[in-house]
């Protein structure tokens, strides 16, 4: 019997990430990728084809060891992130450096480490983005300007690495943690109605990855409609 194709999906442990890992379950064999080891643990027992990757993305030493057991990868996902949002005048070094460090640099040294095996399987790389990496709009500096150098990054790939499929997703404000803390920083009320379901953004995710061979989805945007 052929093997499942394999994915390896950072941020799994909950929000998009687990969305994510949800949707692929079905067609992929998925490395979950978080730090909250219960968590993990409690999606792979939902999901039969799934294994826990607890790895802090910010350690290069325990990104070396994980990586190393990784000889074929179809789909990279890359959905970790964090979100430290404040105003350029009110922001501190450590607002950019977090960022920054979760954002792009986790982002680009999970995927260099992981170059071989996705070449060999001419692969995926899917990196979750924002409509912030889009727009930079008052008080979304540090985040913005870490979702535009991703986006930078994954431009790059796709040009350098060109029997690769590599993807941009762009969603909106998407009803996870993330949001709740966004919006009680913004000293706002929380109505998930007026977000995007993480199930929404993973649908792309699956469409871009069961995309037929010759198709590449580049860029995928979403936005929250109003639908009351
Ligand atoms: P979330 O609910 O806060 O989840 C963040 C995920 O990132 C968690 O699984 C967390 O794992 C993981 N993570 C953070 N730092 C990590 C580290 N150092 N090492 C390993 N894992 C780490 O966020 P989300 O809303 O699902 O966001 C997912 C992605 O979508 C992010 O890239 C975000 O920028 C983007 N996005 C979100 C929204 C939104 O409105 N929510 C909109 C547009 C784009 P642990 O908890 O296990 O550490």
């Amino acid at each position: 019997m052929t093997e499942l194709p394999l994915a390896l999906v950072t941020g799994a442990s909950r929000g998009i990430g687990a969305a994510i890992a949800h949707a692929l379950a079905p067609t992929h064999r998925v490395l979950l990728g978080g730090r909250d080891a219960e968590a993990l643990a409690k999606t792979a027992a939902e999901l039969p084809n799934s294994t826990p990757w607890p790895v802090d993305l910010t350690d290069p030493e325990a990104l070396d060891r994980a990586a190393a057991d990784i000889g074929e990868l179809d789909v990279l996902v890359h959905s970790a992130g964090v979100a430290r949002i404040a105003t350029v005048a009110d922001s501190t070094a450590q607002d950019w450096r977090d960022n920054f460090e979760v954002n792009v640099l986790a982002v680009v040294e999970i995927t260099r480490r992981l170059l071989p095996a996705l070449r060999t399987a001419k692969g995926h790389v899917v990196v979750i983005n924002s409509g912030a990496g889009q727009n930079a709009r008052p008080g979304w500096g540090p985040y913005a300007a870490s979702k535009f150098a991703v986006r930078a990054f994954a431009d790059s790939l796709r040009e350098e690495e060109q029997a690769l499929r590599v993807t941009s997703v762009y969603p909106g404000r998407t009803d996870t943690e993330m949001q709740q803390a966004i919006v009680a920083g913004e000293g706002n009320d929380y109505d998930p109605g007026r977000y995007l379901r993480p199930e929404s953004v993973a649908a792309a995710v699956r469409t871009a990855v069961t995309a037929s061979p010759e198709a590449h989805l580049t860029e995928v945007v979403l936005r929250p409609r109003v639908t009351r």
